[in-house]
């Protein structure tokens, strides 16, 4: 090397000539080579990196796809994290995702060539799933799905809602302020801990547009507590006109034996609701959405009206929704299904494995959570690697990025979380880090 190195770097047009670059480009995109490329003469010109690997420095940072969203491991012991997109979808909806990503007849007839009803599949799929329900629709969540309902039934008019279910469901968002922000007039009823039928029915009246009960979620209001039943109030309502609506959130279609407490969506139209709400992208486990289930005449309203338009979903998301109703059990329920034993053998396993290589790693007893506000107080029991403290940010740093969760002196990696196809990921990603380290 000369004595100075910015004479050795090589010019830009010479590294993207070169075969190996230039087949990345036509991947990536050459605007996303080139900065890479001239972060990499930086590194020369900064004594780094020798002139003549710059192609294979290239290469190293270049990253998997032209987007910026990486692949991360998520052993936080939170199985819908919202932070990390939530449900991970499962091979089948992958599969129909990239399917479905070209041209495709998303709304074309193909046997009679003309326009069809689009998502049909989609929505058969739901029906199927939530015989109570008549209709369905899709839109992009279930804050989506709130706006409608609001906006269709509550601009101008009243939306009569307890004041123990006016929720913030995170990241400041919260419902009362979703459903004020569409024109809709709230009448609270109750107290924070308690609402009887009679608060609701001295409510109703002329500029009743909607009863609206809302799942909160995220918490637990305990002690002297008292709330009205989606029966109940289905009793009070018939003949009226109004529709009940109920937001249960999560997105379980059917009851479910580990999450008793957890409404459903075939339960709570069944018990009388009108039209219920979830995400698609919490237990369901599916594709971010927001489904909207009911009486036929309520969502034919919903899908005529003209904001409808502005909430729709893409095909992608109508691809991967079918795939996880109809297609097998999504990771999402399967790590909530996953049994405690299976879980402490592959974190003795993986504890094994690093170990032999030097690390301090043990498996020990760990608690898991749904989250994505789902089942607030329902520890899930899981397993876990316990590592050093100071692994948590190099783990965050490497390749594949790992999330676990540092408890007191230790960080966890929660294996409740984490499909058990990725526990080879995990392992490599953990001894990458013992091996720069320590
Ligand atoms: C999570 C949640 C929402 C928001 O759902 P998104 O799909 O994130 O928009 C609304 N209501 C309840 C009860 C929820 O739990």
């Amino acid at each position: 090397m000369s004595a100075d190195p910015r004479r050795n770097v090589p010019r830009t047009d010479t590294l993207l000539a070169d075969p190996r670059l230039a087949e990345a480009g036509e991947r990536l995109g050459r605007g996303l080579v080139k900065d890479v490329v001239q972060q990499v003469q930086q590194r020369i010109r900064d004594g780094e990196v020798a002139p003549p690997d710059a192609v294979d420095a290239v290469l190293v940072r270049l990253p998997g796809t032209a987007s910026s969203l990486r692949p991360v491991l998520n052993a936080t012991g939170v199985l819908v994290h919202t932070n990390l997109g939530r449900a991970p979808l499962s091979p089948a909806a992958v599969e129909a995702v990239v399917a479905a990503s070209g041209t495709t007849d998303v709304e074309l007839d193909l046997s009679s060539g003309r326009r069809g009803p689009r998502g049909e599949g989609a929505i058969a799929a739901l029906l199927a799933a939530v015989p109570a329900a008549e209709a369905a629709l899709i839109v992009n969540n279930c804050a989506a799905a709130l706006a409608l309902v609001s906006t269709a039934f509550g601009q101008g008019r009243e939306l009569v809602l307890a004041r123990g279910e006016l929720v913030e469901i995170g990241d400041g968002f919260r419902i009362p302020e979703l459903l004020a922000s569409t024109g809709a007039r709230l009448r609270e009823v109750g107290a924070t801990n308690r609402v009887a039928l009679a608060d609701y029915r001295a409510a109703l009246g002329t500029q009743t547009g909607a009863v609206l009960k809302v799942h909160p979620s995220n918490f637990v209001v305990r002690g002297f507590t008292r709330s009205v039943e989606v029966g109940e109030l289905a009793a009070i309502l018939a003949g009226t006109g109004v529709p009940l609506v109920a937001d249960v959130g999560s997105g379980l279609l059917r009851p479910h034996p580990l999450l008793p407490d957890e409404p459903d969506l075939q339960t709570t139209l069944a018990a009388g609701a009108d039209l219920v709400l979830a995400s698609g992208d919490k237990l369901l486990g599916g594709p971010q959405a927001g489904l909207v289930l009911g009486r036929a005449e309520l969502v034919q309203r919903l899908r005529r009206h003209p904001l409808y338009r502005a909430l729709r979903v893409d095909k992608t998301t109508l691809a991967a929704l079918e795939a996880t109703l109809r297609g097998p059990l999504p990771p999402v329920q399967q790590m909530l299904a996953a049994d405690v034993d299976e879980l402490r053998v592959r974190a003795r396993a993986l504890a094994d494995r690093l170990a032999a290589e030097g690390l301090d790693a043990v498996a020990v007893d760990a608690e898991a959570r749904v989250g994505g506000g789902g089942a607030p107080e329902f520890p899930l029991p899981s397993a876990a690697v316990s590592l050093p403290p100071s692994f948590a940010d190099p783990l965050r740093h490497g390749s594949p990025p790992v999330v676990g969760h540092v408890e007191g002196d230790r960080t966890l990696l929660n294996l409740r979380s984490l499909p058990p196809s990725q526990d080879d990921a995990l392992a490599a990603a953990v001894l990458e880090v013992g091996r720069r380290w320590t």
